[in-house]
């Protein structure tokens, strides 16, 4: 496992800045595994060792992860100087983890989006060759049609030549704005946006409603986050 500075690894869980993490273990407010420690550049493990600040026990998280309902107008994101980001949401108590959003939504969709810091979970998501489904529901200018939900399963031609994957379209409301929900093995550049352009619509309101076996918490407003259950953290592993 790795070690790291103690005082890195508190000013890391939001503990003060490493000055102030520094004061507090001077005055002998920190142990380890039961013993005052004087020295802020210690190395331990976080994750074999139980820190106490003042008699409080510690509970060390390496990863964390977060589902948001991404509201539109921000960008998916860590940081951008001009453009609010997905990370500028979140709390400052999250931030500290250097979380990442797992793959992109476009600024003007909303909906389910992963943040974490967990690079290998990450990879895996986004992985082209696990085809992890994403459902997307959306409004659509234009009769959606039979011949639409034969076109998406059999893959349709996007404007660079690719041809999609097969995807499952279901057609809740078909009028002058149709109502529908798509579910898409692969994620490409404005992949849903794309694929109804080929078909001769336009995607007018986007929303991510599911990944993998992960579902949007419709309890969150827009904006809105909270941490992964164990068992849905599960379901994505
Ligand atoms: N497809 C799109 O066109 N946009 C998104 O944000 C996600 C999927």
């Amino acid at each position: 496992a790795k070690t790291q500075r103690l005082d890195k690894i508190l000013s890391n869980m939001g503990y003060g800045t490493r000055k102030e993490i520094k004061s507090i273990i001077k005055k002998g407010l920190v142990r380890v595994d039961g013993n005052v420690i004087k020295d802020s550049s210690m190395h331990i493990d976080p994750c074999e060792s139980q820190i106490e600040i003042d008699g409080e026990k510690l509970v060390y998280k390496e990863f964390i992860y977060i589902m948001m309902n991404k509201p539109q107008g921000v960008i998916s994101a860590s940081f951008d100087p001009r453009v609010e980001t997905v990370v500028d949401l979140l709390d400052k108590k999250y931030q500290i983890f250097n979380p990442f959003p797992v793959g992109r939504l476009d600024k003007d969709t909303e909906g389910l989006l992963i943040l974490t810091n967990d690079g290998k979970l990450a990879h895996e998501l986004l992985s082209p060759k696990k085809h992890v489904p994403k459902t997307y529901f959306a409004y659509v200018e234009g009769k959606v049609s039979e011949k639409d939900i034969i076109s998406f399963k059999e893959g349709v031609v996007l404007d660079d030549e690719y041809m999609t994957l097969p995807a499952k379209l279901r057609i809740l409301k078909s009028d002058f704005i149709s109502e529908i929900v798509l579910t898409i093995y692969e994620g490409k550049f404005h992949q849903v946006k794309r694929m109804f352009e080929a078909v001769g619509k336009k995607v007018v309101y986007l929303k991510r409603i599911a990944m993998g076996d992960l579902k949007l918490d419709e309890t969150l407003d827009l904006g809105e986050y909270r941490e992964l259950t164990e068992e849905e953290l599960n379901t994505l592993k």
